[in-house]
């Protein structure tokens, strides 16, 4: 059995006071890690706050985004080294919005999957494919060599540690969710290419989270699914109570 993981992305979203705010709101009443792995990825700017405010707690705190690089000229940008330093166990890499929106590639992607390993940040590797791509019958084909390329070169230890989301982008915050079966077939899908590229132990230990519109009233029916591990949340993580809901579904699922 994989134990759940429900990771909030808060995005661009709330001020510092409202994010601690949340923590407090939150922080007593999360599920115990043996039953679900609570985080809250959250903008940089509210990370060492937010470690503070949960420290003790069953909430770990995660980035959205890394550099690859430890340290160097990359002005605005931030190091997998300051972030492990602070105490930031997760970090979000490829997040769709990202590929779309800041030039993030394959390519890079990939660079900061080794950086999280290198630095003991477990990373949440993004994939996803448009609703172009869904309705040309090739999301199968995108999701499966966005995570081949993001895997190279890791060792099969690393790819047992892995956390991937599989978020269609047409189902990101519209609304629209992808339906629990099909949700569930692509992420069996994902776990193929783990086993042919790793080892079936890495594929049955590798976890994969569902994102796109997920909410207390569709989580169940996406955790019912075999080979969905839990969901990465946006809108639906940024109101304590509806956070606090989810991680009941998965703590009880
Ligand atoms: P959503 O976002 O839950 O608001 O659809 C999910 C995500 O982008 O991770």
């Amino acid at each position: 059995m994989r134990k759940p993981i429900i990771a909030g992305n808060w995005k661009m979203n709330k001020t510092m006071n409202e994010a601690i705010v949340f923590a407090n709101e939150v922080k007593g009443l999360v599920p115990g890690r043996s039953k679900v792995d609570t985080v809250i990825c959250a903008p940089a700017l509210f990370l060492d706050r937010l470690l503070a405010a949960v420290a003790g707690y069953d909430v770990s705190i995660g980035a959205q985004t890394m550099h690859f690089e430890d340290s160097g000229a990359f002005t605005g940008e931030i190091s997998p080294a300051a972030l492990k330093d602070l105490g930031v166990s997760y970090c979000i890499i490829g997040h769709s919005e990202r590929r779309e929106m800041f030039n993030e590639t394959d390519e890079s992607v990939h660079k900061k999957v080794l950086a999280a390993f290198r630095h003991h940040i477990k990373p949440i590797v993004c994939v996803g494919e448009t609703l172009e791509q869904r309705e040309r019958n090739e999301t199968k084909g995108h999701v499966g060599s966005q995570v081949s390329k993001a895997l190279q070169g890791l060792t099969e230890e690393q790819a047992k540690e892995l956390i991937i989301a599989y978020e269609p982008i047409w189902a990101i915050g519209t609304g629209k969710s992808s339906t629990a079966e099909d949700a569930n077939e692509v992420c069996g899908h994902i776990r193929q290419v783990i086993e042919s590229s790793f080892s079936g132990n890495a594929a049955q230990s590798v976890k994969i989270l569902y994102g796109g519109s997920v909410k207390p009233e569709n989580i169940d029916d996406f955790l019912k699914q075999p080979d969905v591990d839990g969901a990465l949340v946006g809108g639906a993580s940024l109101d304590s109570r509806s956070f606090l809901r989810l991680l009941e579904a998965a703590a009880n699922g």
